[in-house]
């Protein structure tokens, strides 16, 4: 097999696959180079596309609901490509209130959202009788992740443009674009795609800081789901998947630590019993936690270098990762073949508030 591409992919998740499949859709040639580690975020996410629950700045909300509503075609097209239905929910997000929420909010709910007064409330979920009242975030949602990704690994063994190696990346030269990897050597192409997710900021041989940490996130899935809506509230969230219910998420600063801890259970069973009682001792089928590619300011890193045009950014997905990538993909695919693509400007490598001191 050649060592060389048009586009070298650094990393297999859910940003460096999208990115390849729309490079090949612009008749780029692709390599992606990636070895599975334990806590990669693409298959431990909850999956959900959450544009206006999120705090996002006013410069990339407008990104965010084009990225949500960017799901449904792009599931359409990646249906008929791959055979492969992947589940998306869009029957909107519920946003549990506060007693001082629920004062608030019944006088005027934020622009896009609508509120449901108690009874509003239990009509529609019955299993929260005796909350005050919640938001409901129409079109917001979620996609099931897991189907995703293996929708994405279908279409990209299906597509003669890429070609996947199984191999680390021990570090990259983004002047004379390459990677080195220990067992296959060096790989060469016109432009590279970092998509290392937690990983990004540690590869040796970038031209620059790019301030990405880990952040862990832990997840239980319970064995009944007494709702039917993505709900935010009791300081987590509930994502029905089938007739399972997801809870999540810590969020921890514990490096590449990537198990679950007791005390992370601990705290994701409280968030179901104060959300829905009658969740307090409902079966754990499955437990797990992964690592967010988190950047300085939460925000995703996206485009290319601008002292290093060769490197393009798709990494510091933060919490958004699932939401953010098949959209950023086509705009990177944009990027790599010369146009460039103003829609992700707010997300530039150099913006001021990635400068600050230490990560
Ligand atoms: C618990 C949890 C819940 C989440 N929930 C949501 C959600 O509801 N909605 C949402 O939008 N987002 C969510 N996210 C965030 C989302 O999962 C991430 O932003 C996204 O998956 C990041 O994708 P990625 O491809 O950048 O990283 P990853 O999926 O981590 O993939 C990176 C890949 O690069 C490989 N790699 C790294 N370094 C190297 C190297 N040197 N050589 C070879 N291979 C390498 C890794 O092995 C891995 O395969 C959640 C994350 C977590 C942890």
């Amino acid at each position: 097999m050649s060592n060389s591409a048009d586009v070298l992919v650094l990393g297999g998740g859910i940003a460096g696959l999208t990115v390849a499949l729309e490079a090949a859709r612009r008749d780029l040639s692709v390599i992606i180079l990636d070895t599975p580690r334990p806590g990669a975020a693409s298959r431990a996410a909850a999956g959900m596309l959450a544009p206006s629950v999120e705090e996002l700045p006013v410069t990339m909300r407008a990104a965010a609901v084009a990225a949500r509503d960017h799901y449904p075609p792009y599931l359409d097209a990646l249906r008929e490509r791959t055979g492969i239905e992947v589940p998306l929910d869009r029957r909107g997000i519920l946003q549990l209130a506060s007693e001082s929420d629920a004062q608030l909010w019944q006088r005027g709910a934020p622009a896009g959202a609508e509120w449901l007064d108690s009874a509003a409330l239990a009509a529609r979920e019955p299993a929260f009788e005796g909350h005050h009242g919640a938001l409901l975030h129409a079109l917001d949602g979620a996609v099931d992740n897991l189907v995703l990704m293996d929708a994405l690994e279908r279409a990209i063994a299906d597509t003669t443009a890429i070609k996947r190696v199984s191999a680390e990346v021990l570090s990259i030269d983004a002047d004379q674009p390459s990677a080195l990897t220990p067992t296959r050597g060096r790989f060469f192409a016109t432009r590279l795609v970092l998509g290392s997710g937690a990983w990004a900021g540690g590869l040796p041989g970038l031209p620059r800081r790019i301030p990405v940490r880990p952040v862990r996130g832990q997840l239980l899935r319970l064995a009944q789901s007494p709702i039917h809506h993505v709900t935010y509230g009791a300081g987590g969230y509930l994502v029905p998947r089938g007739e399972t219910l997801l809870v999540g998420a810590t969020s921890e600063e514990s490096g590449f630590e990537n198990e679950t801890s007791l005390a992370g259970l601990a705290v994701l069973r409280s968030i179901a019993s104060r959300a829905i009682p009658a969740l307090a001792n409902a079966l754990v089928v499955d437990h797990w936690a992964g690592l967010r590619p988190m950047s300085l300011d939460a925000h995703p890193i996206l485009g290319a270098d601008p002292e290093s045009p060769a490197l393009v950014y798709a990494c510091g997905y933060s919490r958004n990762g699932i939401l953010f990538a098949p959209w950023a993909a086509a705009q990177l695919a944009n990027v790599l073949t010369g146009d460039p693509s103003p829609e992700i400007a707010p997300f530039r490598v150099d913006r001021p508030e990635l400068r600050t001191a230490s990560v």
